[in-house]
């Protein structure tokens, strides 16, 4: 038997060893998976939002615990587990249970005039299993909303955790079943990449992938073969845009937050800033100073927590190394040793690599711009697209650049709020990934969207039908000219009325 060991990056202490699952154990999980789903499919909405209920009740319960887990498994600092882990689920569930009926009712479309008399609408129905394939960097969330969307949609679930989060994996098992869902309605199946794939091949009905964005394109690629629905959660290389006119105190907090919050290994943060030039010297070292006053050391009082995977720091490195040596300028930090301090660097240009790669970890690279128009084609000069930020006083001028910024989420003179916000859609554009999910669009990702049309059935015939005749043709053309062009009235409603009458032909 094949195990994985869960080491911790706080003390590097053993967490415990979980056995690979097997194609065999795999195959018995989708099949209990289907049979789960073919009962839980049919159960009301209001059972769904009971246990969304009943699940929300049970991590509040398990808050300390949830986040001791998420530490241990992370090397996460407490504040930011309870903030960026355990506060969206809550606010999500909660989202859920106010509006899932709303989401899951059936509506009502409006049709040509010339379909008169027939009525039509949208249904959307649960797909069936969903499996949830999610990374390292905020395992409890990333697993745990794509779960609660999928089985408020109604589908059964199973989850793959990364291999570097096993304890929290078996910890959404464990939640799942304390809030009462039905057995094997959530399945953790521990493994690495290889699992994943096999996981794929089983042919689950939904695949949502949060991670890299080189595993995203192998994903789609796989999926496309059995065509499985796919929605990807992909790498960010996010610009954060700051003018002149923005509150200098805020932008330069807002920068060191959504550059550190966890230690950088933020899918959505600010991995490359531009500032404009007259400011530019002054902030720089205004961010280089309050990294300086990071902390790091203790999860339960400090800022910054460690890296997940510490074999990191040696390709972070050489992204500074190629900086430095084309001519860029560390204002603070060093990603030596256990105990980093936060990398900001200055001087640097679009051609650095650090500028144009996804760092996933402590470092962040300012460059300055010259006008607004630089500052888009920088911030847009990338093959990501999933989040950006601009930061001015002038609101005018924060919707223009909005409106001009290649990317799924944007946050003007904010900093990561818009991922947190349960109504909000999320995903990326280009290379970020492909759907959304987060809100309405959750739901509809795990639903299969059904259209109907009904008419009356009280005619023995239909206007479009058998026998065309020589009639049709000009009467139709008439008609059309009526409803969609100039026609003439009177003449146009008398073949209205002739192709009207061909519903009453036997
Ligand atoms: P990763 O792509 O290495 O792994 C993610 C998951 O995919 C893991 O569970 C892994 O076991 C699995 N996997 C690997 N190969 C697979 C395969 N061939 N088939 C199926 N599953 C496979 O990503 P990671 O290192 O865990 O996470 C970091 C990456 O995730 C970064 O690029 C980051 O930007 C991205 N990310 C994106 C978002 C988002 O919402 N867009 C959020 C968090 C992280």
């Amino acid at each position: 038997m094949k195990t994985l060991n869960a080491f911790s990056p706080l003390d590097g202490t053993l967490l415990k060893e979980y056995p690979i699952a097997s194609i065999g154990e795999m195959e018995a999980a989708l099949l209990r998976a289907k049979e789960t789903f073919r009962i839980f499919s049919e159960t009301d909405t209001g059972k769904r939002i009971r246990l969304l209920k009943s699940l929300r009740s049970v991590i509040i319960a398990e808050t300390d615990n949830i986040v001791a887990t998420i530490c241990k498994t992370t090397g996460k600092v407490k504040s930011e587990a309870l903030m960026t882990e355990v506060f969206p689920v809550l606010a999500t569930l909660k989202y859920y249970e106010k509006h899932l009926k709303k989401f899951l009712k059936p509506r009502k479309v409006p049709v040509p005039f010339a379909f008169m008399g027939i009525k039509a609408g949208v249904s959307l129905r649960p797909s069936g299993i969903a499996l949830i394939i999610s990374p390292w960097n905020f395992p409890f969330q990333l697993a745990m909303i794509p779960i609660i969307s999928a089985i408020a949609a109604g589908n059964s679930v199973l989850l793959k955790p990364s291999e570097y989060a096993l304890p929290v994996g078996e910890l959404i098992a464990n939640l799942c079943q304390s809030a009462g869902f039905p057995s094997f309605l959530v399945q953790t199946i521990y493994g690495d990449g290889n699992t994943g794939a096999e996981l794929i091949a089983l042919h689950p009905d939904r695949i949502l992938f949060t991670g890299s964005t080189k595993v995203g394109k192998k994903i789609m690629q796989q999926a496309a073969e059995l065509t499985i629905p796919v929605l990807l959660e992909l790498g960010g290389k996010s610009p954060m845009i700051v003018f002149a006119d923005a509150d200098f105190d805020r932008a330069v907090n807002g920068m060191v937050f959504s550059a550190f919050c966890n230690s950088g290994q933020v899918c959505v943060a600010t991995s490359r800033a531009y500032v404009e030039e007259s400011i530019y010297e002054r902030f720089t070292a205004a961010v280089a100073e309050k990294t300086k006053q990071l902390t790091q050391g203790k999860i339960t009082e400090d800022d910054l927590g460690f890296l997940v995977l510490p074999s990191r720091a040696e390709a972070l490195n050489g992204l500074i190394k190629e900086a430095v040596s084309k001519g860029a300028k560390v204002l603070c930090g060093s990603l030596s040793g256990k105990y980093f301090t936060p990398v900001v660097l200055a001087n640097v240009n679009e051609h650095m690599a650090v500028m144009k790669e996804e760092i996933f970890g402590p470092v962040l690279p300012i460059m300055s711009f010259g006008s607004a128009a630089e500052a888009v084609r920088l911030a847009n000069d990338s093959p990501y697209g999933l989040s950006a930020g601009v930061w001015t006083s002038d609101k005018k001028k924060a919707k223009d650049i909005a409106s001009k910024l290649q990317a799924g989420n944007i946050n003007i003179n904010d900093a990561l709020i818009s991922v947190g916000i349960p109504s909000l859609p999320f995903g990326g554009t280009k290379e970020s990934g492909i759907g959304r999910y987060h809100g309405f669009s959750g739901i509809e990702f795990f639903s299969d969207i059904v259209s109907i049309a009904q008419s009356s059935g009280r005619h023995p015939s239909s206007t479009a039908w058998f026998p065309y005749g020589a009639k049709l043709y000009p009467d139709f053309k008439q008609t059309l000219r009526l409803l969609y062009g100039r026609g003439h009235f009177f003449k146009a409603l008398r073949s209205a009325f002739r192709l009207w009458l061909r519903n009453f032909r036997r």
